[in-house]
């Protein structure tokens, strides 16, 4: 354990006006406070303390800070008060204390909300005075450091919280170094077998490496001399965490890595480093795209360095980052390091927290604390931190080991698009660590993932918005469009061959493209793709060829022929399913069942209805819309009529589908539909939905054209899953020409209802 001199000696090194009796009132002050404590290892309490503030001296802080350090759980942990330390140390002290004492009860691996507030909380402390977030994450390292006393799940619990919060905050405000030892050591307790691993390749290299790096840094050095530069060259070895990092995003093995060791530059001033990469580049061919100049443009956390690889000796790729010392201090110890070109003079901090302010790092966790104000809920605070902060990557395994990195969100979608195109176009399902799983589920760090494919497939458009990529997304675009294009041009084609036949005229496509400028269209394709669309009637096509030709129509209603429906030859009919056979499947009135909607989220007195014109279905995201007196009307997120209630957000409630997967209770959907209009083709719509066990309460025919019928259907599905799949087999029939939610949005099934239910 250190002693009271000792820690007063490395302080007056880089500080000779330390305020020595200010450090041995709070050294002897916590070392009674803390008494015969022991720690979870049987060391004496007080090592802790002790070492944090030692930890905290490196940094080069200010006395104030290194007595926080010595005092930090004092509160906490002893009989000691805010008043107490207010009265021997200053209000200044105890304030820090105070707020370290507030951070120690955060929990971090929480619900979603406690974790938004949490971390609020942590930012607001920090903003107050950034010293605090300084000695907590030098509590945070040597917390780490020791952990291996610990209860297995606090263990697992700090290392989680440290991976998650403090090692990328460290990062955000440039603390380097720390960042990195806060992973690895993070690493070494959430996957030790993994980091063992590659740790061991990286000892059996040590003895290796070690010449090569010595016969690397001379190189170097030498070679800049020759040129009258005087430098400074220090070479090492990664950590394992970050090898680990690199492997993962780049898709490496550990032998494919080229780069095990980095090299660093230490030269005078800026123009020097400059000279410094004209000598390497000059000396060794350099590897293209790798260089980065963050001098005249530093990083958001004040980083700034020049970037290069080159091939260097042993034809080796040498990873290179050439800067000054300012830089480097800077790099490694982060927003402290601007403490220490200050006079160290003026003793209360007061000019450390000057030079803060002039920091990229200090504006960053200013505007962040700013969007603390704002009214964001903790969730969206949470999601709006993360966006910048946390890690933003998972990286998921191919069954052959490749590793593919997508953004956090994505889905096996996302996954099979990102490993080929034409996989993603032919997914049909996806096996998650060996067990089939919905292609909603979203993906996880180290997923092994496996795509199940279908050459028949074609990406269903809902998927676009299940995608998380741009590439998948883009990708679904394309091939939907291209499915579409296809199928109207085989749907006008054979609208078209049917005409002709009808008509008695021999088919042929030479005379159908001798017409081409009648009937204004460049290719023929065009003029099947235009019939299919229904912008171009068939007869068009026949009168163009054989304008003697009388076309004859496909009969004036041809679902009577099949006697089955017992339409009227109207314009419009209305058709109702026999009466028995809707009771059945949909045992109660309006096809809700029950005693009402499986709707949570609400005040049990309030009277719930689901809206009827644009009625949502489990699977659906829904909300309320409160009308005073009334109650409540849930409607399915994307229905067209919410836009009448935007201005009036407090009529709007949270509310989730509450549904009991053993009661197969029926919920009304509507569909519009565009079928050919052929014989039979009414009766072959029927008989799909009927084979998905779904019932058509109704089904309106809104228009009826030369070659087309549009169709409003009422089906009973059980949700939006359900729905979907017939949506999907309608779609591959050949008399359907469109098919979709009558609400115009495409049906997207979430997981917690319709998911659990295939499940
Ligand atoms: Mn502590």
């Amino acid at each position: 354990m250190m002693r009271q001199y000792e820690l007063v000696e490395k302080v007056s090194r880089y500080n000779p006006a330390v305020d020595e009796a200010l450090l041995n009132r709070a050294y002897v002050y916590a070392m009674r406070a803390h008494g015969s404590q022991k720690r979870a290892s049987g060391d004496p309490y007080f090592s802790h303390p002790l070492e944090v503030a030692s930890i905290l001296t490196d940094l080069r802080l200010d006395d104030a800070t290194i007595a926080v350090a010595l005092l930090h759980d004092t509160i906490e942990d002893t009989e000691a008060t805010r008043e107490e330390i207010d009265r021997l140390f200053g209000e200044d002290i105890g304030k820090l204390v105070d707020g370290l004492t507030k951070l120690k009860k955060l929990d971090f691996i929480t619900s979603e909300a406690k974790q938004g507030e949490n971390l609020r909380k942590l930012f607001l402390a920090i903003s107050d005075d950034v010293r605090v977030l300084l000695v907590k994450l030098a509590d945070r390292v040597h917390n780490m450091r020791t952990l291996g006393a610990m209860r297995e799940d606090k263990r697992q619990r700090i290392a989680q919280e440290t991976m998650e919060i403090y090692a990328p905050l460290a990062g955000r405000i440039g603390m380097q170094d720390m960042r990195d030892e806060l992973e690895d050591l993070a690493f070494a307790i959430l996957d030790p077998e993994r980091r063992q691993m590659i740790q061991d390749r990286l000892d059996e290299q040590l003895e290796q490496s070690d010449a090569i790096i010595g016969t690397i840094i001379e190189t170097l050095q030498a070679k800049l001399a020759e040129y009258g530069l005087a430098s400074e060259v220090t070479g090492r070895q990664k950590r394992a965490y970050s090898i680990y990092q690199k492997m993962l995003r780049k898709g490496l093995s550990f032998e494919q890595l080229s780069d095990l060791y980095g090299f660093r530059i230490i030269v005078s001033n800026a123009a020097a480093c400059y000279r410094a990469l004209g000598i390497v580049h000059t000396t060794w061919q350099c590897v293209p795209e790798r260089f980065k100049d963050y001098i005249s443009v530093p990083k958001e956390n004040d980083y700034q360095s020049l970037h290069t690889t080159v091939i260097g000796p042993y034809s080796r790729r040498v990873e290179l980052q050439i800067r000054t010392q300012a830089m480097h201090d800077v790099a490694e110890y982060g927003i402290a390091a601007h403490g220490f070109y200050k006079d160290r003079a003026s003793e209360d901090g007061r000019a450390m927290q000057e030079l803060r302010k002039e920091s990229l790092a200090y504006a960053w966790l200013r505007r962040t604390v700013e969007s603390l104000n704002g009214d964001d809920t903790a969730e969206e605070f949470l999601d709006n931190t993360k966006l910048e902060l946390f890690r933003d990557q998972v990286f998921c395994f191919t069954p052959k080991g490749r590793v593919i990195a997508l953004p956090r969100g994505a889905t096996p979608i996302d996954f099979a698009y990102a490993v080929h195109t034409q996989i993603g176009d032919t997914c049909v399902g996806a096996k998650i660590d060996g067990q089939l799983m919905p292609l909603l589920t979203e993906l996880r760090n180290g997923n092994q993932v496996e795509i199940i494919t279908s050459k028949a497939q074609v990406p269903p458009p809902a998927w676009e918005q299940i995608a998380r990529t741009g590439k998948a997304r883009a990708a679904i675009r394309r091939a939907t469009r291209l499915a579409v294009q296809s199928q109207y041009l085989g749907l006008g084609r054979s609208v078209v061959e049917r005409a002709f036949e009808r008509a008695s005229k021999p088919f042929d496509v030479e005379a159908i493209e001798a017409v081409l400028p009648k009937l204004a269209h460049r290719t023929v394709e065009d003029v099947f793709t235009a019939v299919g669309r229904g912008e171009l009637a068939s007869r068009a096509v026949l009168t163009a060829v054989y304008p003697e030709a009388k076309p004859v129509d496909a009969g004036p209603a041809p679902v009577r022929q099949e006697g089955w429906f017992g339409l009227e030859a109207a314009t419009s009919f209305q058709f109702r399913i026999p009466e028995e056979r809707a009771q059945v499947d949909a045992p109660a009135s309006g096809g809700m069942g029950g005693d009402g909607p499986p709707v949570r989220g609400l005040d049990e007195t309030m009277t719930v209805r689901l809206h009827t014109e644009e009625p949502p279905i489990p699977g659906d995201r829904i909300v309320g819309i409160v009308t005073p007196g009334e109650g409540v009307t849930v409607y399915p997120i994307h229905a067209r009529a919410l836009a009448a209630y935007e201005n009036t957000p407090e009529r709007w409630l949270d509310v989730r589908w509450d549904i009991d997967p053993a009661a197969d209770r029926r919920f009304e959907a509507r569909l519009k539909a565009t079928t050919i209009n052929e014989p039979g083709s009414l009766a072959e719509v029927s008989t799909i939905i009927g084979k998905h066990d779904a019932n058509i309460d109704n089904l309106v025919m809104a228009r009826r054209g030369q070659d087309f019928h549009d169709l409003m259907i009422e089906v009973q599905v059980r949700d939006a899953r359900h729905l979907h799949q017939i949506i999907t087999d309608l779609r591959s029939n050949k008399v359907v020409s469109t098919v979709e939610r009558a609400s115009g949005e495409a049906t997207v099934d979430t997981p917690d209802a319709a998911g659990d239910r295939a499940a």
